[in-house]
């Protein structure tokens, strides 16, 4: 039986084995998809493991996206632009790092929207803001502006990625096409916390969000008031898992019993 399962700590509360477990199910593959719950401390020795158990494949999860990296055979460029590994796969006994957060966010937003000549705006600097940013740069967004808490966090990201930059103070100056809540702000707060005044989000806008827990943020709860199209965090996670699958068996996923599986572990 080959191994694969989801980095992280804690881990516990992961959605992914219930997914990739649901793709190997429906598929007959005899695989199984666990919870690695590792410390930082121990991720040096985790890794030396996966290589003699020849487990053939993880999600990465936080704290560890950036601290696996030079412990890897390998990152791909994807990986080293979005400066973070959230898949590695193992190939020719080497351990590779890749990032599929970006398609994650490509596909959550091409179900609702096109990309292409839409106005962007990204909220936050960090690593699931780069993935946003990468997605919309490979497709073709007229424009792409990172607003952040932190200005210089925002500023070295457009830098680096040659888009526009400011304070999400300042919000109401933009007019985006599609919105990218891509902050940790609200994260596991059923109450929410308010990112966005309610008066600025329109109807015509797109509004995703990253953050699944809750399934129903302020920023979502309140751009459906105004009538606005809206994207949980859950089809970010649902379809980067997808693309992973496909990565380790080189098949078609069953993204159906995948999604299914999902939303039965989060309703
Ligand atoms: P990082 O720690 O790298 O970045 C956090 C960002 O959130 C920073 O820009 C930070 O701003 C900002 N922030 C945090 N708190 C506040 C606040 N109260 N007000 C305004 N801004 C705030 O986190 P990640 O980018 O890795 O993750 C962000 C979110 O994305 C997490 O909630 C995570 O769960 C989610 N995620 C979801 C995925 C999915 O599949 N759906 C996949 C990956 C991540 P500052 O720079 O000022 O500190």
């Amino acid at each position: 039986m080959d191994i694969y399962g989801i980095l992280a700590f804690p881990a516990s509360h992961s959605l992914s084995p219930a997914i990739q477990n649901a793709g190997f199910k429906t598929l007959g593959i005899n695989s199984s998809y666990d919870f690695f719950e590792i410390t930082p401390d121990k991720l040096e020795e985790f890794l030396s493991k996966v290589r003699k158990e020849k487990i053939r494949g993880l999600s990465v999860s936080k704290p560890h996206k950036q601290a696996i990296m030079p412990l890897l055979d390998s990152v791909d460029k994807v990986a080293l632009k979005i400066g973070a590994v959230n898949t590695v796969y193992l190939k020719n006994g080497k351990l590779i790092g890749t990032n599929t957060d970006w398609i994650g966010i490509e596909k959550s937003l091409l179900e609702k929207t096109e990309i292409k000549g839409k106005k962007i705006v990204i909220l936050g600097a960090g690593g699931a803001a780069r993935a946003s940013v990468y997605a919309c740069k490979k497709n073709k967004a007229k424009t792409i502006t990172v607003l952040n808490r932190t200005l210089s966090k925002a500023k070295a990201l457009a830098k680096e990625f040659a888009c526009e930059y400011g304070s999400i103070k300042d919000f109401k100056l933009y007019k985006p096409d599609i919105l990218i809540q891509a902050t940790s702000a609200g994260l596991n707060k059923k109450e929410g916390i308010k990112i966005i005044p309610e008066k600025l989000l329109r109807k015509e806008m797109v509004v995703m969000e990253v953050i699944y827990s809750p399934l129903e943020t302020k920023i979502i709860k309140d751009a459906q008031k105004t009538g606005a199209k809206t994207i949980t965090g859950e089809r970010m996670l649902l379809h980067q898992a997808v693309a992973a699958f496909k990565l380790w068996t080189s098949k078609k996923a069953p993204f159906k019993e995948m999604e299914e599986a999902l939303n039965k572990a989060l309703y």
